[in-house]
């Protein structure tokens, strides 16, 4: 059986546009094929703290398992949800391909020039993250990893390293697809870029100050319908989907879209030429508020218990699973 596998660092809360553009579209691919893949959800703590942590990190973790369950993950045996730092394995794993990868490599990742850009010091996890991103896919011998496009080049390296340890090795770890392919098996939805609701050219991101410019999901939904009513839109006065001639207005589209599960052609036609943005922004308020009402109903009735329940399942699979690849990992190194 084949494993898509996904993480999501949780070093502060998240917002609409990270729960829209990473979470929903993990939950709904995990519940259209958990049937026949290994679905494995866990969060990487090991990565968050290679930057400030926000708040009490250990509740953080468990809010953001209620995440998904709230928003409707359907479990069986086929789901697994785990920490990073509870399976050891990924650490160890993490050692030995450094052994694999280069210097070289690693400096051309352009998240860590971006991350260390202009910085007098960086911490050496920035610049080592993506070989732990490596360890992370290949000991579950992950084929499909939905990530966003400013982490393919990752995955091009995880590929790198797993055919450059099986040409030395033999067949032993799992080289997961090539991004394109990637993106074809998650289909639409994946990738989508809610977009700032001040300044609607920029994506709505959770670092911006401007609490205006977005939404949180621990947002009182009266605030945030009032965000939407006063969200940029332009003076062009017909609606459209075009996100670079009207990206304001396209962007609340996109988002009735998301919220209600249509699909964005059935939205985009109910709209299409309509004069009145303030209709549409109506609408809207009153999807995204409906949304968050129900949605912080489902994480306040989720206890801690039933998340470490799910937890204890999912570390004892995962250890298993891990520690298994590890071993055959170890012994291609006489270490074992
Ligand atoms: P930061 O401002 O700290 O970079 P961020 O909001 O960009 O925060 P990330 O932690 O960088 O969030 O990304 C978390 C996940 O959310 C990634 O999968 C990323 O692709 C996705 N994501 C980030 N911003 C958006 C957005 N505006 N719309 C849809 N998805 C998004
Ligand atoms: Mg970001």
């Amino acid at each position: 059986m084949k494993t898509i596998l996904t993480g999501i660092r949780v070093n502060s809360e998240p917002t609409l546009g990270n729960f829209l553009g990473a979470m929903l579209p993990m939950v709904r691919l995990s519940n259209k094929y958990s049937k026949d893949y290994n679905v494995n959800i866990f969060i990487p703590d090991l990565h968050s703290i290679i930057s400030e942590v926000d708040g009490d990190f250990k509740k953080n973790v468990l809010t953001s398992i209620k995440y998904y369950l709230a928003a409707g993950l359907k479990l069986n045996q086929n789901v697994h949800v785990y920490r990073q730092s509870f399976v050891p394995a990924h650490s160890e794993m993490c050692w030995i391909l450094n052994c694999v990868a280069n210097m070289g490599e690693l400096k051309r990742m352009t998240q860590y020039k971006d991350k260390s850009d202009g910085k007098e010091s960086v911490n050496v996890g920035i610049f080592d993250y993506p070989v732990l991103m490596a360890a992370d896919i290949l000991l579950y011998s992950a084929s499909y990893v939905p990530v966003g496009e400013d982490q393919f080049q990752h995955i091009e390296l995880t590929r790198n390293i797993a055919m450059r340890f099986n040409h030395k090795y033999g067949e032993i770890l799992t080289v997961p697809e090539k991004t394109e392919a990637q993106v074809a098996f998650m289909g639409v939805g994946m990738g989508v870029r809610i977009r700032d609701l001040v300044n609607p050219e920029k994506k709505m991101s959770k670092s911006t100050n401007s609490l205006n410019s977005k939404i949180m999901l621990s947002d009182d939904p009266e605030k945030a319908a009032k965000k939407i009513m006063s969200a940029t839109t332009d003076s062009l006065g017909k609606v459209s989907f075009d996100m670079f001639k009207q990206p304001g207005i396209s962007n609340l589209l996109q988002i009735e879209a998301l919220v209600n599960d249509f699909p964005l052609q059935d939205v985009i036609s109910t709209w299409q030429g309509e004069s009145h943005y303030g209709d549409l922004k109506k609408k809207v308020a009153t999807s995204v508020s409906t949304f968050l009402t129900s949605f912080q109903e489902n994480i306040a009735a989720i206890s801690d218990e039933e998340v470490f329940e799910l937890l204890e399942s999912g570390e004892a699979y995962a250890n298993e699973v891990a520690d298994a690849k590890l071993l055959e990992v170890q012994k291609a190194f006489s270490l074992r």
